[in-house]
């Protein structure tokens, strides 16, 4: 394959890849405004992980009196509850893009699948690799941290706000959740690249250069640490619990929609929902760029931006 046919994709977006416009100086509300309103006012995989949040808050979560104590019983309870969730969700887009091939190769970023057998993956097969690390490590340490939140949040050891209490505060902190979680996530993954962490931790996420759903939180438990670690502000910030379960959907949940490898979910010619993410997909492909995400322009800042112009 020529050099040029190996750096094209099968399908990119529009060119130059646009970051939040949220530092842009002088500011431009109305332009911040318009892209909150691309997330925040269509179905989005934002609004689905606030109504999972709320429904699961309401529907399948323990009492404060039975989180009191740590026991097997519920926190058990919790990471089946994850693992079904994660089950759903990248199991689901896993079935429509690579298994049912629903869409074909429209809004496909890279011309090819996921790798089924490559030796490098754990038993030599990339999604079999990606869901294992995903369960056993990922929806693991994702548990324990919120089980540790929610024990604390039960013995009134962490800030609770309702509702009630702030209305504007209580709506504005879901804005403010992925920006928080953007910046966090740049500063973890520059660490991860140092060569040492790279080399040990990272690299294990980095098998995948044409990640598919469940590559999404498929990492080593030091990066899983690390990564669910931006959740502790919930233990300064005063948030309510449906705050923090939207917090755990977006680490836990959305990586499968930003690695799912195609821009958008197609059906009958029409796209449905946002799924993928070019920018990461752009980090998947050359390391050393796009360290953040689109929500906090990090990588403008400090020079690793590849708007995909760039190879
Ligand atoms: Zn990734
Ligand atoms: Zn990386």
């Amino acid at each position: 394959m020529s050099l040029k046919n190996r750096h094209e994709w099968n399908w990119q977006p529009t060119l130059p890849i646009k970051l939040s416009p949220i530092l842009d100086w002088p500011p431009n509300f109305l332009l911040f405004f318009k892209w909150l309103a691309s997330y925040w006012l269509h179905i989005s995989s934002i609004i689905i992980e606030v109504l999972l949040a709320i429904f699961i808050f309401y529907l399948f979560h323990p009492s404060a009196e039975e989180m009191k104590n740590f026991s097997f019983s519920w926190i058990a309870q919790l990471w089946i509850r994850n693992c079904i969730l994660i089950t759903l969700v990248a199991g689901s887009l896993h079935f429509w893009f690579y298994y049912l091939k629903g869409q074909s190769k429209k809004l496909k970023f890279e011309k090819k699948f996921i790798d089924e057998k490559v030796k490098k993956f754990t038993f030599n097969n990339q999604l079999f690799d990606n869901i294992f690390w995903t369960i056993i490590s990922g929806v693991t340490i994702w548990t324990i941290f919120e089980s540790f939140y929610f024990w604390a949040a039960s013995n009134d050891i962490v800030p609770i706000m309702f509702w009630y209490d702030n209305p504007f505060w209580y709506g504005i902190f879901f804005i403010l959740i992925p920006i928080w979680s953007s910046a966090h996530f740049y500063i973890i993954h520059r660490l991860l690249h140092f060569t040492f962490l790279y080399k040990t931790v990272h690299n294990l996420h980095h098998r995948n250069i044409s990640p598919g759903p469940w590559s999404g939180i498929s990492m080593h438990p030091i990066e899983h640490i690390l990564y669910f670690s931006t959740v502790v502000i919930h233990f300064v910030i005063p948030s309510s619990p449906i705050h923090v379960l939207f917090h755990f959907y977006q680490q836990g949940l959305n990586p499968a929609f930003s690695h799912s490898g195609f821009d958008s979910i197609v059906i009958k010619d029409k796209k449905r929902l946002k799924a993928g993410d070019f920018f990461h997909q752009l980090h998947h492909r050359y390391f050393n760029c796009n360290y953040g995400t689109i929500e906090m322009p990090w990588d403008r800042f400090f020079g690793t931006f590849n708007d995909g112009t760039k190879k």
